[in-house]
């Protein structure tokens, strides 16, 4: 550790994880797909940070709008119109699904989530549940806490108090019904429907439409669909959380378009901004925003709308139109899924490989019988797995990829080039030897 890491780690919390085992890497500059370390060292950034820095770092164009509104108005009480606020809306509204007309904006996807459960619970009220799974991230604080399924909720109960229901996911990998798509005849969709009727107060249903952080988990065709007409019938709010991927990750703008699915509410952040400024969007349909016109609308923040944050929007939205990114993505992704599927077929620890656009899991066993390395019991009891010093082999080889217990998230910036895959591919090769070796037969 240099110096600068020394300080930043003895004042500073290195987030989800024992202070003692955190080593950062003091960062010092970044350019297109790559970043630099203090001794001028380079990676490739396999995952786009958090799966977030979507136009890669250093876009000139975002530069320049943040430093526009910087000498234009700095900040102003979110009580007050702007240009720039007016600006960013048009351009959300030529993106986002046809029945998100009207936005609430804070500072990040935690935040939009908050939002989206306080607006859900006012328009439906007195119905207050909501429905999540186990196995999603929806944020840190203690109302999106409670939302997300996985280990990190068990550090924050008890949650808020009454009603969030959980429901199993379309992990068809590892099914939690032990049931095989499609002779399941979609039984863990089918069983909302159950758990609405059965629970009575269900004001929404919050689902990632590609579970993010817990694996990139692409559901079956007829998942979403099925959800989201079992929300319609019930009158309960159907809330897609596209923090994770929204902004072209999927080839889509944002993936409820890949099924045709209008929610009732969107939220997203992280790259609406190319993550230069921090953002949360929480997006809300015409009637959702009519209800509040003769009800109050008990929320806010200092930082909501701010002027710098919502300066980055029309950029970013330009830029895509400009590199005609989304069908970058749909050629590169095309690529990426190839090689990937060819690492499966070198390595016998890969257990799966599986995604959509520029958004993969690669996911790790130990065995045939598809036993992961590390669960999120592992997790929770701070323990290293061999899939994390793997990532940090990966990463003294010069690839930096975000992993969860037993996979790696596989989703650079949407600007890769082929030879910046193929750069990643053989360093993945490489370093996967390691876990074949722990492989038994
Ligand atoms: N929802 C999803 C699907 C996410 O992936 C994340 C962040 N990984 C969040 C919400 C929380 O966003 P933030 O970290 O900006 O608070």
């Amino acid at each position: 550790m240099d110096d600068i890491a020394k300080v930043v780690k003895e004042h500073t919390f290195g987030t989800w994880r024992k202070q003692r085992d955190w080593n950062p890497i003091t960062v010092t500059k970044a350019e297109g797909v790559y970043f630099y370390d203090s001794q001028g060292k380079r990676y490739l950034d396999l995952s786009s940070q958090l799966v977030n820095v979507n136009l890669g770092y250093g876009n000139k164009r975002v530069i320049e709008s943040i430093k526009e509104q910087l000498d234009k108005l700095q900040y102003i009480s979110p009580a007050f119109a702007t240009e720039v606020r007016m600006k960013a809306v048009k351009s959300l509204l030529k993106v986002m699904p046809r029945s998100i007309t009207k936005f609430f904006f804070s500072t990040s996807g935690t935040e939009a989530n908050e939002a989206a459960i306080k607006i859900a619970r006012l328009v439906k009220n007195p119905k207050y549940k909501i429905i999540a799974r186990y196995r999603s991230y929806h944020g840190s604080t203690y109302g999106s806490i409670s939302l997300t399924g996985d280990y990190r909720r068990w550090f924050a109960e008890p949650h808020i108090p009454g009603g969030v229901v959980r429901i199993p996911e379309p992990y068809c990998f590892r099914c939690p019904l032990k049931l095989k798509y499609p002779d399941c005849n979609l039984a863990c969709a089918n069983y909302v429907e159950y758990v609405i009727r059965n629970e009575h107060n269900v004001a929404g249903i919050i689902l990632e439409p590609i579970t993010g952080t817990n694996g990139v988990v692409v559901p079956p065709k007829e998942y979403l669909p099925t959800v989201r007409k079992i929300a319609n019938e019930n009158d309960v709010l159907f809330i897609a959380d596209e923090v994770m991927t929204g902004w072209g990750r999927t080839e889509e703008w944002f993936a409820v378009n890949t099924w045709g699915i209008e929610p009732d509410i969107l939220t997203t952040a992280k790259s609406a901004t190319a993550s230069y400024v921090p953002i949360g969007i929480t997006g809300v349909s015409k009637e959702i925003g009519e209800f509040f016109e003769d009800n109050f609308f008990a929320h806010g923040h200092t930082f909501e709308a701010h002027p710098i944050s919502l300066s980055a929007i029309p950029a970013v939205i330009e830029e895509f139109e400009r590199l005609d990114l989304l069908s970058h993505v749909k050629a590169m992704g095309k690529y990426l899924g190839e090689r990937l599927m060819e690492l499966k077929e070198r390595h016998k620890s890969i257990g799966d490989v599986r995604g959509v656009g520029l958004f993969w899991a690669v996911e790790f066993v130990k065995d045939k019988n598809n036993t992961p390395f590390a669960t999120y019991e592992d997790k929770y009891k701070g323990n290293t797995s061999s899939v994390d010093k793997v990532a940090k082999k990966l990463l003294d080889e010069g690839v930096y990829v975000f992993n969860g217990p037993s996979w790696f998230v596989i989703s650079p910036p949407l600007i890769i080039k082929k030879e910046e895959i193929d750069e990643a591919i053989d360093k993945l090769d490489k370093v996967i030897s390691e876990l074949d070796k722990e492989y038994r037969e």
